[in-house]
């Protein structure tokens, strides 16, 4: 058996051009043009690249992209002040911080401190608590893209087994949620999960976002699971160069599974569009108009 593979760029590309259209009808409907600001504090190579993709592509879709870039030496009460003014700009309807932060700083804080009707990234306590109890959230990016290929693959998803491979606060808690909210039954594993191949070869759905090239093997997948690999991990490649690799072993795994992402071209290109999803769901919102499905 060959895996069907799920095309995460063609899916995005059609996400972001829903969105254009959106953002089209607000314009042209209600006067508004959704604006998201972006926040780099520092200059982490990886954030760098993340923060001019999603300048580039929130101009595509003709929204106003706000970029805030500020030393590394930043401190609390200034980057604080910042969220604070962007808070209160009515032209700003999402606010994302990327993150990593330099250690000096509280991120837990600096999260908080966004409103959370403009927290595009899902991150404040009050969205994880909302999600957390099935109520109307911002819904972080990336599990949220996640989703949105699952249902596109698989239409419902009630009953069926998932395990989500890895607990973080960004990727593995909320996808449970999301899983949980569309009726499967979830497992999630982590580091001190026994027998973890055992766990995986149960699930329907396999979602794994660990940050360990390859680590889950073919022989662990049930056949004709779904497997959503979210992991992102640069691994020496040709000519001095790096490559992108997933924490799923795509070879051995696309042998058994029913459908499955590539790494480069699944996972990732999802995450700014939903990003762009949640600016133009934020601004509805701020102005009391009924929002995109
Ligand atoms: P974290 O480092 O925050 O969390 C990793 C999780 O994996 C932890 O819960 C950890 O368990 C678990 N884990 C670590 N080792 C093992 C193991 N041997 N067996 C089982 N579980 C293990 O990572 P993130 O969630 O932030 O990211 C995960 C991956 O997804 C990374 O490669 C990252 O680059 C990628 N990513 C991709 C995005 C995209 O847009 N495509 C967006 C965000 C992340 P424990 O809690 O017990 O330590």
């Amino acid at each position: 058996m060959t895996a069907q593979i799920i095309d995460g760029k063609a899916f995005a590309a059609s996400i972001r051009e829903k969105v254009a259209g959106h953002v089209a009808r607000l314009r042209e409907d209600h006067g508004l043009k959704p604006g998201l600001a972006v926040v780099l504090v520092g200059e982490d190579p990886a954030s760098q690249v993340y923060v001019r993709s999603k300048g580039k592509m929130t101009l595509e879709v003709a929204m106003a992209s706000f970029e805030h870039r500020l030393p590394a030496e930043t401190s609390e009460a200034d980057l604080l002040a910042l969220v604070e003014t962007l808070n209160g700009d009515p032209e700003v309807h999402g606010i994302l911080v990327q993150l990593p932060l330099p250690p000096h700083l509280n991120s837990d804080l600096v999260i908080n401190a966004i409103d959370p009707a403009k927290d595009v990234d899902g991150f404040h306590i009050s969205n994880v608590g909302l999600l957390g109890t099935g109520q109307k959230a911002m819904v972080p990016c990336t599990p949220l893209g996640c989703l949105m290929m699952l249902r596109a693959q698989l239409g419902s998803l009630s009953g069926l087994e998932a395990v989500v491979v890895g607990r973080s606060n960004i990727v593995g808690k909320p996808m449970a949620m999301l899983l949980l909210g569309d009726s499967c039954t979830v497992t999630m594993a982590h580091s001190r999960t026994r027998d973890l191949a055992d766990v995986v070869r149960r699930a329907d759905i396999v979602v794994v976002a660990v940050g360990r090239t390859e680590m889950v093997r073919g022989d662990w997948i049930k056949a004709g699971a779904t497997v959503i690999d979210v992991g992102m991990n640069r691994v020496p490649g040709e000519g001095g160069k790096t490559r992108l690799v997933g924490d799923v072993d795509f070879e051995s795994a696309s042998a058994r599974a029913g459908a499955i992402t590539p790494v480069p071209g699944g996972v990732g290109p999802m995450t700014i569009a939903c990003l762009l999803a949640n600016t133009v769901t934020a601004c509805c919102r701020a102005n009391g108009i009924a929002e995109p499905e």
